[in-house]
């Protein structure tokens, strides 16, 4: 016996719950299958519990400095079990929330893996549990899981992958962190606020190498006042016992490694795959909008999608890096320059504009908020408004938003 569905989707994180609910919305049935929790790596190991331990550490981190608030509270400490207790809570709260969504726009979730059987022209079969599911289409929406190396690899005991870092329950004395994409930045920021002295190795020129070249170098200033140590164009050779040897030859120790390299997208062998198992853009944002496109045809520009690491301040950047460009017009401005970073101590970074004949290139920019700020340009950009456009709008004052107008204006 089998069951017959329209569509079976496979992985239920971002790209598998928003595909399954935008095909419920048309009226199609739909089974989803998931092998673990649904909400995938987002909701269960990735941006949701990484982003509420961060808040906890940029609150810790602001306290310390809040005599200069006029602010003073004594005996601050950190109570790291209470950290991870309130993580585990928001996970939970947001999977349940998203079980009773899923039930009650009458999508099927079976809790199984799924496995290919079959495929013809009319439906593809699907395995799990022993049962077989007749699917008219099927999409493939398994993610990625924490890459390790041969000469490097996870014991998570020692060398710890994203996953385990969110287990400890305990802060380290020290930590390692090799890598320095937004995993591996966000986490030296988390490790820095609690006091944990940390140690970043990057195998290129510059911290985060995949964005503005001001950005990395940028970072890399706020990481030296912070006492976070750099270790640029290096990578790790070995790692014996727990003695970690870099290929300068240099020796390090720490209480743990965190080795955030790359994820590496699931195999499969289906003609529909969403999401991070693409290995295209591993980004939350990127597969939800892929699902929706795959499934409601509301289109999407690939080139739009911004790129954000959290914590203080925020780095959020969108299309060209200055150094991708030959012949542009710069806008900028130190958020220093704004009356709320005053107001709110938040004086650090910059927001950078790159034009070409007034027609907005890319964006990047470093400040609280960025998150946010970053939604601005793109809006602008993807409806074509130009900087002399962009002049004509009113900022409210006194705002973060207001050095996007500042940035252009002088
Ligand atoms: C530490 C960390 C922080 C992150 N922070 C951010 C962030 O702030 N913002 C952002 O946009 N992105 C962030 N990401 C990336 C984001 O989590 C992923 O891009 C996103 O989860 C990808 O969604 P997905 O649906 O493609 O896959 P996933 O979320 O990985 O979900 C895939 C699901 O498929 C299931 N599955 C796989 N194979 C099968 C099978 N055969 N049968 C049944 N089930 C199966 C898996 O169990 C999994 O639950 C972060 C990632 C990490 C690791």
């Amino acid at each position: 016996m089998s069951e017959k569905y329209d569509i079976g989707i496979i992985g239920a994180g971002p790209a598998g719950y928003t595909a399954a609910f935008q095909a419920r919305k048309q009226g199609l049935s739909v089974v989803l299958f998931e092998k673990d929790k649904v909400g995938g790596v987002c909701l269960n190991r990735g941006c949701i519990p990484t982003k509420a331990i961060l808040h906890s550490a940029e609150v810790f981190e602001e306290m310390k400095s809040a005599q200069e608030l006029g602010i003073f509270a004594d005996n601050l400490r950190v109570d790291y079990e209470k950290v991870v207790e309130r993580k585990d809570k928001i996970v939970e709260k947001l999977r349940k929330w998203l079980e009773l969504s899923l039930k009650n726009a009458k999508v099927t979730v079976i809790n199984a893996e799924a496995k290919l059987l079959s495929k013809n022209s009319d439906f593809t079969e699907i395995q799990a549990d022993n049962t077989v599911y007749e699917c008219g289409k099927v999409i493939f929406a398994g993610g990625s899981s924490p890459r390790d190396f041969e000469n490097l690899r996870f014991d998570h005991e020692f060398v710890l992958s994203s996953d385990d870092i969110l287990e400890l329950k305990k802060l380290p004395e020290s930590i390692l962190i090799i890598g320095s994409g937004a995993i591996g930045i966000e986490w030296a920021r988390i490790f820095s606020a609690f006091n944990v002295k940390v140690s970043v190795v990057e195998v290129a020129e510059h911290l985060l190498p995949n964005a503005d070249i001001e950005v990395s170098k940028r970072v890399e200033r706020i990481f030296k006042s912070k006492g976070i140590k750099t270790y640029l164009k290096t990578s790790v050779e070995k790692i014996e016992n727990k003695v970690v040897t870099l290929s300068s030859g240099e020796t390090l120790t720490a209480e743990c490694v965190l080795l955030a390299a790359g994820r590496v997208p699931a195999n499969c062998d289906y003609d529909t795959v969403l999401g991070d198992a693409c290995g295209e853009i591993q980004l939350a944002h990127f597969a939800i909008k892929q699902a929706i496109s795959e499934i409601s045809k509301v289109e999407f520009d690939k080139n739009l999608v911004p790129s954000v690491v959290y914590g203080c301040p925020e780095i959020a950047w969108v299309g060209k890096r200055e150094q991708d460009l030959e012949n542009y017009e710069k806008s900028y401005i130190l958020v220093s320059a704004l009356g709320k970073s005053h107001c709110d101590n938040c004086t650090e970074g910059f927001i950078k504009i790159l034009s070409c004949n007034g027609k907005i290139l890319g964006a990047h920019i470093v400040s609280k908020e960025a998150s946010s700020l970053i939604q601005q340009i793109i809006i602008a950009m993807q409806n074509n408004i130009a900087i002399n456009d962009l002049k004509k709008v009113c900022f409210a004052h006194p705002t973060f938003s207001e050095g996007i107008f500042e940035s252009i204006i002088n």
